[in-house]
């Protein structure tokens, strides 16, 4: 039972209401380093701790002051056209294996960073996202979720010209641009959770409900995520995988909406918490 946060840099123990927490180095004695990669690959050991050892989670955690709660991660990986009604809403078709792609680690950001605003076509997509705990190859579906540290939310920011514009479309570059990557505010053990494929997330922007739906309405479950990639690669602590977007994104909406400079983003999951990403004007 444990939401596992990065405070500048430090592992750190969130309470359910993300306003106070604790060093886990320092409310652990040392058994548990200060590293946010190296406690997410122990983080069912550090659950179990937390569970016999009940922590004050007192202290109080200012806003903006936490990172991307797994700020390394080797491999992220992203699923697309993982909802029908994003499939739909696309005028694409249902995917009959899961279409992958990548977000580069570099784009990831904390539960409260800005989202550089570099284009007009810059539009959100609410994800759930997975986060691995230990090395995992060749899992079967009913095996994979013991291979999950957890889940977070996540935002999978898309400049839809730069995604679009090469041809075929190549995702990766789109969805990488600084910043656009905010993942958060904890990573939520499942025994905390809950079961990750029945979960409700949306997605506001400015105060208006964009996105709103269950994980339950995923076309492809997180055992299957995890079970498919894990067959061709081998998933490694730490690695991430956003689950694919409900409908109500901007670039298919009518009349088309994209984020302005000055806008507030906000991505919730049932259970999870919440991002809250104001959008700035890109340096
Ligand atoms: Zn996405």
């Amino acid at each position: 039972m444990t939401r596992l946060a990065n405070r500048e840099g430090r592992a750190l123990l969130l309470a359910p209401d993300g306003r106070s927490g604790a060093d886990l180095e320092r409310a652990s004695g040392g058994r548990f380093g200060h590293d946010p990669m190296q406690a997410i690959a122990r983080l069912s050991e550090i659950s179990a701790w937390c569970a016999s050892e009940s922590p004050q989670l007192d202290a109080i955690v200012a806003a903006g002051t936490l990172g991307p709660c797994v700020p390394d991660p080797r491999q992220v990986f992203a699923i697309g056209l993982n909802y029908r009604d994003h499939a739909a809403e696309a005028g694409l078709d249902i995917p009959k294996v899961p279409m992958v792609f990548t977000k580069f680690p570099s784009c990831l950001a904390g539960p409260e960073s800005g989202i550089p605003i570099s284009s007009e076509t810059v539009d959100w997509e609410a994800e759930l996202v997975v986060v691995i705990e230990r090395e995992t190859r060749d899992v079967a579906p009913e095996d994979a979720l013991a291979c999950v540290a957890g889940v977070c939310i996540g935002q999978d920011v898309s400049d839809r010209r730069l995604q679009f514009n090469a041809k075929p479309p190549q995702f990766s570059l789109g969805k990488s641009c600084r910043g656009f990557g905010p993942i958060g505010p904890a990573v939520v053990t499942l025994d905390e959770a809950g079961n990750p494929d029945d979960l409700a997330i949306l997605c506001d922007v400015d105060g208006q409900r964009m996105q709103e739906s269950r994980t339950s309405d995923m076309i492809f479950s997180v055992p299957d995520l995890v079970s498919f990639l894990s067959r061709h690669c081998t998933l490694l602590p730490g690695d991430l995988i956003f689950t694919g977007t409900p409908a109500g994104v901007g670039s298919v909406r009518e009349p088309r909406r994209f984020l302005k400079a000055g806008e507030t983003l906000i991505t919730a999951i049932e259970g999870l918490g919440e991002l809250r990403n104001p959008c700035v004007s890109a340096e």
